[in-house]
């Protein structure tokens, strides 16, 4: 079901968490809010499943008022960043709890239950307690609870977020997949930019409280909507009024006069693996740093206290409200 956000804005005591937010949300899509710690995303997603009430502005699920419905009569599972697992039952009891409260017969409990441990790869573990389930493995029980409701909407918040980096990837990947096989609407808050644009269709982009900017993760990352958007996505370099990614950098070893051209000093090269970090200092003082393979810094032959030129392939200028606009990309040999 889709959702509709409409001019959604919520204070606490003065502090605005939430401002003037109109979102729409595509029937089956897989939306991340994101944005940096306190933007308002929590906020945000607690008015979607109604356990916080805006003070101005709607939310309408599938074209219906919900905006002052109790969670429990949106059709909303939920899942949160520090999982309460009930500790005294099984993982079976945990997934079959919701249903057991809502008084389904056993028989249709036993086929859910099993075939949502089956989806969320946890068979065999059934009879296992919270306590005896890895930090990967309660929140994918996490998940399988909430989705024992046939949700409609699915609201995860930062559900990974306690997890080390590797399990993150994994369990991302896997979320990718399962919403692939059951198309429940799902808004996913986090506050990690690279998740974000690897699982979501769609992203919104919260600072302050205030919507940044939506759009398809390539959209927004290639043509971000503000100087904020842009930094958030991935690193820049501001640059003479404008913002440059590290990777549209181009760096040449023999002197260039051509349009956009700049010589600088190489004042250090950080080995990352596959990236390579090439600090520079232009000769007119602007300090900035390129990305770029380990290939091309070994064809190059680059190293620290080398003289350089340097330009940018491609590159946004900012204006005073902080609204980014694209430059002429620079092609072939310029
Ligand atoms: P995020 O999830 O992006 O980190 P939140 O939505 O949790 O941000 O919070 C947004 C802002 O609202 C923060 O400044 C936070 O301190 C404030 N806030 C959130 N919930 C409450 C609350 N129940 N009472 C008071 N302030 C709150
Ligand atoms: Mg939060």
């Amino acid at each position: 079901m889709g959702i509709e956000l409409e001019g959604v804005t919520r204070t606490f005591g003065g502090h605005v968490a939430v401002r003037d937010v109109s979102l729409h949300i595509p029937d089956g899509s897989l939306t991340a809010l994101l944005g940096p710690s306190g933007s308002g995303k929590s906020t945000l997603l607690r008015i979607v499943g109604g356990l916080e009430v805006p003070d101005a502005g709607r939310v309408l699920i599938d074209g219906r008022d919900v905006t002052r419905l109790t969670p429990q009569d949106r059709g909303i599972g939920f899942v949160f960043q520090h999982y309460a697992a009930f500790r005294h039952m099984t993982v079976y009891d945990n997934v079959a709890f919701g249903m057991r409260i809502r008084k389904r017969s056993r028989t249709a409990i036993r086929e859910r239950v099993t075939e949502l441990l089956a989806l969320v790869q946890l068979e065999g573990f059934a009879d296992r307690y919270p306590s005896q389930l890895s930090g990967g493995q309660r929140q994918r029980m996490a998940l399988a609870r909430s989705l024992a409701i046939e949700p409609e909407v699915l609201l995860l918040d930062e559900p990974f977020g306690a997890l080390d980096a590797k399990v993150r990837r994994e369990l991302r990947t896997w979320l990718r997949h399962l919403h692939d096989d059951m198309h429940v609407t799902t808004v996913i808050v986090t506050h990690d930019q690279e998740e974000a644009m690897d699982i979501a269709d769609e992203v919104a982009i919260m600072d302050h409280g205030v919507l940044q900017q939506v759009g398809a993760p390539r959209e927004v990352y290639e043509q971000p909507g503000n100087e904020f958007v842009m930094g958030f996505l991935g690193p820049v370099n501001a640059v003479d009024g404008q913002l440059v990614r590290p990777h549209d950098l181009e760096i040449s070893q023999t002197e260039e006069q051509g349009l956009g051209w700049a010589q600088a000093h190489v004042e250090r090269v950080v080995h990352l693996g596959f990236e390579v970090r090439v600090e520079i200092v232009r000769a007119d003082g602007w300090k900035l740093w390129a990305q770029l393979t380990r290939d091309e810094v070994e064809s190059l032959g680059l190293d620290r206290d080398q003289t350089v030129w340097v330009r940018s392939r491609r590159a946004r200028t900012c204006d005073e409200t902080g609204a980014t606009q694209a430059e002429a990309v620079i092609d072939g040999d310029g």
